[in-house]
């Protein structure tokens, strides 16, 4: 089985069945992060109609402004949500700085809850490296997916110290600087996704699909001189040691196990 550890299923519109489909036939367990309330209902939905699909309830960062002032509002949600994501920071894209401390403020909020909760965190850190790291620390968040790491190598390094998995993606073809970040990540502390369907869209312009993390599984294969097999099994047994005592993810271990 392929892990695809982030992507965005509520996004797909009128090509979900065919997602849907791919990810049947090619297997892909694929943890479908939210962005925000509605998605995260959306995700829900899509989750009711496969059992190889977990939805997970995050704020993205992007949104957290809308959020800020209703914090409470989520708590519900937070603790139906078998883990949390996606949360997390983004000084890079987001330029207008005046949203920094919404930002934060709901990401320390989810940040308490997956350490109260004892949750897994799917987290974006982009041009906020440094912070998350310091956050994850101060939350002793000790079970955290790092997704599309970017950043400075010093910081991937005190991230794997710490414990953190990362996910690597669909620009692990396009860049040598992911390709830098692919060969730095410890054997146990990979995992693979596709941030479908924007990462590839992102990209390329074309709209990113499940059957793509084979994709990422092969050119990962490349970088590391391993093998797409060897990858494949190493991801996978990745994600079960990262959801070994997981609490909330018995069914999805018990599936991931029968593979
Ligand atoms: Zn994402």
């Amino acid at each position: 089985m392929l892990i695809d550890a982030h992507a965005h299923l509520d996004k797909y519109e009128g090509d979900l069945n065919e997602a849907l489909q791919q990810i049947r036939t090619h297997y892909v367990f694929t943890i479908a992060v939210a962005m925000d309330v509605p998605s995260y209902k959306r995700s829900l939905e899509i989750g009711d109609e496969c059992d190889l699909v977990l939805p997970t309830f995050g704020i993205h960062p992007r949104r957290a402004p809308e959020y800020v002032d209703r914090l409470s509002e989520l708590s519900t949600l937070i603790e139906q949500s078998p883990a949390i994501g996606e949360v997390g920071l983004d000084f890079h894209w987001v330029k207008d700085s005046s949203q920094y401390p919404a930002q934060l403020k709901v990401l320390e909020y989810f940040l308490a809850a997956a350490r109260e909760q004892n949750k897994m965190v799917n987290l974006h850190t982009k041009g906020a490296e440094r912070k998350i790291l310091d956050l994850l620390e101060h939350y002793q968040i000790q079970r955290a997916i790092v997704h599309w790491y970017s950043g400075p190598m010093d910081i991937l390094r005190a991230l794997v110290q710490f414990g953190a998995y990362f996910t690597v993606g669909v620009e692990v073809s396009y860049s040598e600087t992911i390709r830098a970040i692919a060969r730095e990540i410890p054997d146990h502390r990979l995992l693979t996704e596709t941030d479908n369907p924007g990462g590839l869209k992102w990209l390329k312009g074309a709209l990113g699909m499940p059957k793509d993390i084979e994709g990422v599984v092969d050119a990962i294969a490349d970088v590391r001189k391993s093998s797409s097999e060897m990858v494949a099994r190493m991801v996978h047994a990745n994600f079960l040691q990262l959801i070994e005592n997981d609490p909330w993810l018995k069914a999805t271990r018990a599936l991931l196990s029968r593979s």
